[in-house]
């Protein structure tokens, strides 16, 4: 009798749950046409901010009655606003409209932010190693080579020429003129133009954006009817090429399609969490008058600066001389929903004064996505550690070790250098220009990183 009661109890509720969700994706579409983006006030006397559109969804912060907050995007009665560096969705029932955003107009008309293929506008071009003249380069375009844009950052734009990837600057690139590009062969693996965008309030500005759904299908057009193409998880970081009403056209690896735009992120935040290991009363390894925790500190804080003048949010273990026990240092990452979490050593010849070089190491627990993540951003920081270093290349290796582990985001953990060899400790280790070297090294692996998984 009671099993009975439950069944019914569990089918009225099976009912309800689906009926509301066709409700939600009705109100959702019916709402996108009347809300638009703009400035709003805050007409209740405190309100949520939450992470997603969902009352049920964590709280990140309050806003007091009238503050004024700038809204992006609606999704159903539920908008994504800022208000200065707090950023998340509240109930559109407690906002008035203050202003029309033009914003998104602005945007749409700029053609030097724009992704895809350009054309290079200059005489010659120097394609370089990182975002910077002070990079070397790595081959010279000439004037109306075809190029594919993935990024741009800073006006550097990082693109992919031939089968030779890097960096150029972006305002040496403008859009193609000929509507009849179709005989060039560097055009492979650049998807058909999407069609020219509609005006809509929801439009977000192309570049780099993060999935929010858990899971988001990719369909072959824009409207939910088409055939799904793929699927991307939470977390993906997918290039937004146009949008259509809705939709937004996105490239991620080799997969193309259209997606909801209420499923991805207002911006392309990117966080990583720096972890320099030991500190306090660990000194960590030590030999030739250097202590590792203090190596690594040195090194963290200048990745760190790389990082926050790309633009990239950093989030720290430790900034100074302080002991944090090792899975606190894996809370700090998961906590700030960190992209990837990178951690750096010195290493020890444990005797053996001879042992030199550089080795990364990666841990595969957890999922074959996080496992493949890791694999790849050891590979990348490896090799520009050992181009950048000019030290002895150990390869990348698994290593059994807690912060790697028990770590639910792609992490690696790069040993620098031996602090017990007596050339390497005090010709590269003690010495801030290669320091310097090190951290920059870092910084392009991370870059390449997120390269790999942004296109
Ligand atoms: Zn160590």
């Amino acid at each position: 009798m009671l099993k009975h009661h439950k069944f019914i109890l569990l089918l009225a509720l099976a009912l309800f749950v689906l009926s509301s969700t066709a409700f939600n994706a009705f109100s959702l579409q019916a709402a996108a046409s009347t809300k638009s983006a703009g400035t709003y006030s805050v007409n209740a006397t405190s309100l949520n901010v939450r992470q997603a559109a969902n009352a049920s969804s964590r709280g990140l912060g309050t806003l007091k009655h009238g503050t004024k907050v700038s809204v992006s995007k609606w999704s159903g009665n539920w908008a994504y606003m800022a208000s200065g560096k707090l950023k998340g969705y509240v109930s559109g029932t407690y906002l008035t409209k203050v202003s029309s955003s033009s914003t998104a107009q602005a945007s749409s008309t700029s053609s030097t932010t724009t992704l895809g293929q350009k054309e290079v506008n200059a005489a010659s071009l120097y394609m370089r190693k990182g975002p910077g003249t002070n990079y070397s380069t790595i081959g010279v375009l000439t004037k109306g080579t075809k190029v594919t844009v993935y990024s741009i950052k800073n006006n550097w734009a990082y693109i992919l020429s031939g089968k030779t990837k890097g960096y150029v600057s972006a305002k040496y690139l403008s859009v193609i003129q000929s509507s009849s590009s179709s005989n060039n062969g560097g055009s492979a693996s650049v998807p058909p133009t999407a069609p020219k965008p509609a005006p809509t309030p929801s439009k977000p500005s192309s570049g780099v954006r993060i999935v929010t759904a858990a899971y988001l299908n990719v369909r072959s057009g824009p409207d939910a009817g088409t055939k799904a193409v793929g699927v991307l998880k939470a977390g993906n970081a997918v290039t937004v090429q146009s949008t259509t009403g809705s939709w937004a056209y996105i490239v991620f690896g080799s997969l193309k399609g259209y997606v909801s735009v209420n499923y991805l992120s207002a911006s392309g935040q990117r966080i990583i969490c720096i972890d320099p290991g030991h500190g306090g009363k660990d000194d960590g390894a030590s030999g030739n008058g250097l202590l590792e925790k203090d190596i690594n500190l040195s090194i963290g804080l200048k990745v760190r600066t790389l990082l926050e003048n790309a633009g990239i949010k950093v989030v720290m273990t430790r900034t100074d001389d302080t002991f944090i026990p090792l899975q606190t240092r894996v809370d700090i990452g998961e906590q700030a929903h960190a992209d990837a979490y990178v951690s750096i050593h010195t290493n020890s010849g444990d005797g053996d004064t001879s042992a030199n070089g550089i080795e990364t190491f990666y841990n595969t627990t957890g999922s074959v996505q996080r496992g493949n993540d890791s694999i790849k951003m050891a590979g990348f920081i490896q090799q520009r550690m050992v181009q950048e270093m000019g030290s002895e290349d150990r390869g990348t290796k698994f290593g059994d070790l807690h912060v790697l582990r028990e770590n639910s985001l792609p992490a690696i953990l790069v040993e620098v250098g031996f602090i017990t060899n007596k050339k390497e400790a005090t010709q590269k280790l003690a010495s801030d220009k290669y320091r310097n070297l090190a951290a920059q090294a870092i910084y392009l692996g991370i870059l390449d990183y997120y390269n790999y998984k942004g296109q």
